[in-house]
């Protein structure tokens, strides 16, 4: 499509493409005139939102004509506690997106490289390029983080890393002891973001703490969020652990209100719930079973995943459909799931864990969109 202002544009800017994002259910329903769509395409939570929250956003309401609190500090104070750090460690963000950009914009030049993996989270070449600076791609390995090749492509001119764990899309997870000699190889000038959004579904034993190893390597940022295992997509709100000295710089980037009072509300109810946590994975722990289960059964090769989400291979059953080809199938039944062609993975689609009955949809849908025995 021709844009009269592209050659405006920072260089950087004119070749990125707006992020695609999973199919809203209204816009299915408007299309196929139907109402009981199921939606397994943003890693949401199928929970829906906890009652503890919708109390407290009630009473928040009132409150709305006010800015919100710019420094969010019932917020960071809840996860200073809970995280055993400083509160000065803590920067809020709207949604972690919003921390992996303001942490970008912050430290990285147009001359410096970033380096993520293929196939890792669509975002880091996203903030990389809008700021011009040059994305150094590494190859995966098993569908996830070759940390030994990463660490190889570290060069003088790299000022940042991205690692997603568990990574999306692929589900892919690495291991503490991994990750911590990762660690011990990065340059104390190179900083590692390791973007932990999915680490409540992580298996609690496997999946370390990497706030404790901040101590140790402060050039270690480490993000989460409140949009997945939380279950406050919606409402935007992510936040940042690192040392002191790099939240105080991410504070002088981020917009002074970036977290807004509804926000920072929720979160902060929501920490308190931890029988919502608790059910939640539960539900993505059952659901993921029960999903696994049937794509070994029906010959599907899937990668196993440490997520609220399992991506499969739809491409090499008989019929050799693309991923899109599927997707577009699926739909047709109702059924929202993600293609990830732009991830670079053709055949896969990935599907969130949703309840017991929305993935009973799906296996249904896919069962006739491939004609599985
Ligand atoms: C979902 C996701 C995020 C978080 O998104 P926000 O809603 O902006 O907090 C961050 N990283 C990865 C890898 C994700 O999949």
């Amino acid at each position: 499509m021709s844009n009269q202002f592209l050659n405006l544009a920072n260089q950087g800017v004119q070749k990125l493409h707006p992020y695609q994002a999973g199919k809203p259910t209204d816009e299915l329903e408007r299309e196929l005139g139907i109402t009981n769509i199921v939606k397994l395409a943003s890693n949401e939570n199928p929970l829906g939102l906890s009652e503890s929250v919708k109390a407290a956003l009630q009473k928040e309401v009132a409150e709305l004509t006010r800015y919100p609190d710019s420094n969010g500090y019932y917020l960071k104070q809840a996860l200073a506690k809970k995280y055993s750090v400083e509160l000065n460690q803590v920067t809020l963000g709207n949604g972690s997106n919003d921390l992996l950009e303001i942490i970008a914009r912050a430290f990285v030049a147009p001359s410096n490289e970033v380096i993520f993996a293929e196939h890792a989270f669509v975002v880091y070449p996203i903030v990389t390029q809008a700021i011009g600076a040059k994305a150094v791609v590494v190859k995966a390995k098993n569908y996830g983080h070759d940390l030994d090749a990463m660490a190889e492509a570290i060069t003088e001119n790299t000022k940042l890393i991205f690692i997603a764990n568990p990574n999306n899309p692929t589900g892919t997870f690495l291991e503490k002891t991994e990750l911590y000699t990762f660690l011990t190889k990065v340059p104390s000038d190179v900083l590692v973001v390791l973007d932990e959004a999915y680490f409540e579904y992580a298996d609690n034993e496997r999946r370390g703490n990497a706030i404790a190893w901040i101590a140790e390597f402060p050039n270690l940022i480490v993000s989460r969020t409140f949009s997945k295992a939380y279950g406050l997509a919606g409402l935007r709100v992510g936040y940042s652990i690192s040392h002191a000295d790099i939240a105080n710089i991410l504070n002088r980037v981020r917009q002074p209100f970036n977290c807004n009072a509804l926000a920072l509300k929720a979160a902060e109810t929501i920490l308190q719930d931890e029988d919502y946590l608790a059910a939640g994975v539960a539900l993505n722990n059952a659901g993921m079973k029960d999903l696994c289960a049937f794509f070994t059964k029906h010959n599907l090769e899937y990668i196993p995943s440490m997520g609220n989400f399992v991506t499969v291979n739809v491409g090499s059953t008989c019929d050799k459909k693309t991923g899109d080809e599927v997707y577009q199938q699926l739909l047709q039944e109702g059924v929202i799931v993600r293609p990830i062609t732009g991830y670079g993975l053709p055949k896969h689609l990935r599907i969130s864990i949703g309840t017991e009955a929305e993935n009973q949809r799906f296996k249904q849908a896919l069962t006739s969109v491939l004609n599985l025995q």
